[in-house]
């Protein structure tokens, strides 16, 4: 007894101080994915739901010292979204120190290049790998459970050696509200004819596919959430973002993409890029995977997806797609139904890109975890093998970035104090700093370029490491046209211009030379200046300035609040402030002060309260009864719609094709909303073919009439983008679409930003800014061919049309109405000829549809 007494605490001693962590942990403890799941990951028919991979994802980090679970934030509807760090666990025990010196690497101004480079020769490299942003391609997710028991138990030298460089952030999932979505409707289907199929909804709340298309703009917690991670927290040298492409092409495709690219950024995260593609597709060959493309498809210009906002930041970002099959089912895909792609595989033979062509056969969710798992494997040992250079780099190029700032040309963007829409001033200010940009506020006058800025301007100085990233959303784009077979223009992969301030409606300076700067300090939010209500102590009634999209909000504040508001359709002069049409009245009653307080203080919107005999000229206003048509397609167009009408404290209702056809709608509503849509899919749908009787067929010829009654007795319809197609075949509306049926070479815009003329006299253009820009893409410029019927509210400019991006054919729609109310019957139909309302980015042009609504009682 006395010798084991003794002895006892030397042994426990000593195997604590002798044996690394991991060892005292049995790999054996860690179950497998199987195990846990009941079934291997890509199983035929069987997928993983959200709650039981973070289960496993848990288990796996409380029985393994090389794996930490953190939380990167709460979704859209609430549900986690979490990272598994992984690495070695004397990484792990050591991570905060690991991202704190990660953290001074990506801003070189904290950091000498000498100790930078000491710095590099020891620091781990950090990877980020995500999956599901688009949750129907749920081959990622279900890898990364593989993945993840692979690197928590694995003993060999090779994985060891990629635990002891690499510091791996593995997402699960990017998008799990869609995964449940997506595994809920799955299941349900299962073993009928739609298992498979296309979901009648969109697979995230409001942005469905557009998910990975928020990048810069952050409207979803999503977006927030992953930039708050990567920009102020983690700052990943290297990003992989794995999806997946359609079923008849190549089997994966990996970087690098195709031109163009966005020439902001640094050379060199283009050849690293192409270095860790190259790594991947080279594992995918040894591995037997056949059909693997690079250089093909996917360009590198739009900076708004997940995997290419973090470009800016310095980040060398990765995405890969692997063929898809239904969600978890099957397909067969036989050699004639092969076919490559416009870009970088022409047609589907052996070439220096695809060397190695797919015959064809059977393909499974199996076959898609495998090629994304051998994928990572090639990633993860090029990373652990580069990590010095990768690190490096990553220094390098943020102090490329500042000395380029330094530079000038632009030196600087500058946000003067007064703007049009203080609510989109506010809004651009806010995703920049989101974006880990920094602005500064003048504390004094200062001269730029030769102009005089008073103190209160804010400046956002280019020598800064995300440099790249503020120029690119600040710039007018030019954007590099491509061209293919024939030489007509190749189409790009998302939109050609995107400019912020132009889309927005914001007021921002260009500061092309180095100037003198003033003193300054930092902001750490983005905030509307409080405006004031100017009053004396018996005003009769009261004006509000409404200009800008706050102005809409403050309209329905007012509604809201039962103070029966007017607008303003003349002028008013208040203590030296002219109050223009579309300012609104409100009767001074004992419940309106606290209502408007707020409303100058929140949007920073102009108050005066007047004595004496209200303006005669007023446009009475009335809650309309909002209906916002959701087709059973999918369409990200309504869920973007849906949340700004939230956001703008717009009451509305959803509306089905059942609804629609069941007629008696003006009844029930005063407006009625059709997202963007092609005609044909609002009037067919989807056959029953492919959806469930439910959710089959469109509105019909039965929907068509209950909209022309809806019309015929008094309702406005609105038509947003490619739905004014419908609107005009279905209502026989006197209106021509004057771009339909053009060839590329005649008329081509693929996504830009355009001049627009409106007239904020009428009541459709209150509150607008009256030269604007609009974003156009495949949109519609119209000939008006009863004009006693129609009136225009908006058209594009007569000359220099094109502000950002690409235009090809501006005679084409120069000068053209864009939005034309047409009377009908005892109603109007209002068509908004290009998305106004662009994934809730175009600011400037917001309140064409929020003043169709306004104006539908
Ligand atoms: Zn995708």
């Amino acid at each position: 007894m006395s010798v084991s007494k003794s002895r006892l605490p030397l042994i426990v001693v000593l195997a604590t101080l002798a044996l690394p962590l991991a060892a005292r942990r049995l790999a054996a403890d860690v179950r497998t994915p199987e195990a846990h799941f009941g079934f291997r990951m890509g199983a035929d028919g069987r997928l993983a739901t959200a709650e039981d991979i973070e289960k496993y994802f848990e288990e796996v980090a409380s029985q393994s010292d090389r794996v930490k679970i953190v939380d990167i934030g709460a979704t859209t509807e609430g549900h986690r979204t979490i990272a598994a760090i992984v690495s070695a666990p004397d990484n792990i025990r050591n991570l905060e120190r690991i991202r704190a010196a990660n953290q001074r690497l990506s801003d070189p101004r904290t950091l000498p290049a000498d100790e930078a480079r000491r710095l590099a020769a020891t620091h781990k490299a950090v990877l980020a790998i995500g999956g599901g942003i688009h949750a129907s391609e749920v081959g990622a997710a279900h890898a990364a459970n593989e993945l993840l028991y692979w690197l928590a138990t694995a003993g060999d030298s090779g994985t060891l050696n990629i635990l002891d460089n690499v510091v791996i952030i593995l997402i699960p999932s990017l998008n799990p509200d869609g995964h449940r979505l997506v595994v809920d409707w799955y299941n349900k289907q299962k073993g009928t004819r739609y298992e498979g199929g296309p979901m009648p909804w969109l697979y995230h709340k409001y942005a469905g596919h557009d998910i990975n298309r928020d990048a810069f703009m952050m409207n979803m917690p999503e977006s927030r959430n992953l930039s708050r991670f990567f920009y102020t927290n983690w700052h990943p040298q290297v990003f992989l973002t794995m999806h997946q492409l359609e079923t008849n092409g190549p089997r994966f495709s990996a970087p690098p993409n195709v031109d163009p690219i966005d020439r902001n950024h640094d050379p060199i995260i283009w050849r690293e890029a192409g270095l860790l593609g190259s790594a991947m597709t080279l594992e995918l060959e040894r591995d037997h995977h056949s059909g693997v493309v690079s250089n093909a498809i996917y360009d590198y210009y739009w900076p708004g997806y997940e995997d290419s906002a973090p470009l800016g930041h310095n980040t060398v970002c990765l995405l890969t797609e692997v063929a898809s099959v239904k969600v978890a089912t099957p397909v067969t895909v036989s050699a004639g139904e092969l076919r490559g792609s416009d870009r970088g595989v022409p047609d589907y033979k052996p070439r220096i890109n695809f060397p190695n062509p797919w015959p064809g056969g059977r393909w499974t969710l199996r076959d898609i975890v495998d090629y994304d798992l051998s994928a990572v494997r090639g990633l993860l040992r090029a990373v652990a093998l580069y990590r010095e250079l990768i690190v490096q780099n990553f220094y390098d190029m943020g102090a490329r970035a500042i000395e380029a700032g330094y530079q000038g040309g632009p030196s600087a963007f500058v946000l003067p104090a007064e703007q049009h829409d203080p609510s989109a001033a506010r809004k651009l200010e806010e995703l920049l700093l989101q974006g880990g940009v920094e602005i500064h506020r003048a504390l004094e006058p200062f001269r730029a370029d030769g102009d005089s800025y008073p103190a209160g301007v804010d400046i956002i100085l280019m020598a800064q490491p995300y440099r790249a990233y503020v120029k690119t959303l600040l710039e007018r784009q030019n954007y590099p046209v491509t061209r293919g077979a024939g030489g007509l223009p190749e189409r790009p992969y998302d939109a050609t211009g995107w400019t912020l301030p132009a889309q927005m409606g914001v007021d921002v300076r260009t500061i092309t030379r180095v100037f003198d700067q003033p003193a300054m300090s930092r902001l750490t939010s983005a905030t509307i200046a409080p405006a004031q209500v100017w009053t004396n102590r018996t005003p009769s009634y009261y004006v509000v300035d409404a200009r800008g999209n706050g102005g809409a909000i403050a309209a329905n504040r007012l509604l809201a609040a039962g103070l029966a508001p007017a607008w303003l359709t003349g002028e008013v002069d208040a203590r030296g402030f002219k109050y223009g049409p579309g300012s609104l009245v409100v009767a001074a009653t004992k419940a309106a002060p606290p209502v408007l307080q707020k409303i100058a203080v929140e949007l920073g919107l102009r108050v005066d309260g007047l004595a004496g005999k209200p303006p005669a000229g007023t446009r009475p206003l009335a809650r309309s009864r909002v209906g916002l048509y959701k087709s059973w397609v999918h369409n990200v167009d309504e869920g973007w719609t849906r949340w700004l009408l939230e956001q703008y404290e717009f009451p509305y209702k959803n509306i089905a094709d059942a609804d629609v056809r069941a007629g008696n709608l003006r009844a029930q509503f005063d407006v009625i909303i059709l997202p963007s849509l092609p005609p044909h899919r609002i009037a067919d749908g989807f056959s029953q073919d492919v959806a469930p009787p439910a959710y089959a067929g469109g509105l019909g010829d039965a929907g068509g009439r209950g909209l022309k009654a809806f019309v015929d007795s008094g309702g406005t319809l609105v038509s947003l983008d490619q739905a004014g197609g419908f609107a005009i075949n279905t209502l026989g509306l006197p209106v021509r679409d004057v771009t339909r049926n053009l060839s590329r070479d005649r008329f081509f815009v693929p996504g830009s930003i355009l001049r627009v003329e409106v007239d904020p006299a009428q009541p459709l253009a209150y509150g607008m800014n009256p030269h604007t820009a609009g974003f156009f893409a495949f949109s519609s410029a119209y000939e008006i061919l009863s004009p006693a019927e129609t009136a225009t509210a908006a058209r594009y400019g007569d000359k220099d049309v094109l502000l950002s991006g690409w235009l090809e054919g501006e005679q084409v729609i120069a000068g053209r109405p864009a939005v034309v109310q047409v009377n009908s019957g005892m109603g109007r139909v209002i068509l908004l000829g290009f998305p106004v309302q662009h994934r809730a980015q175009s600011l400037a042009t917001f309140r064409l549809l929020f003043n169709a609504i306004l104006t539908s009682r």
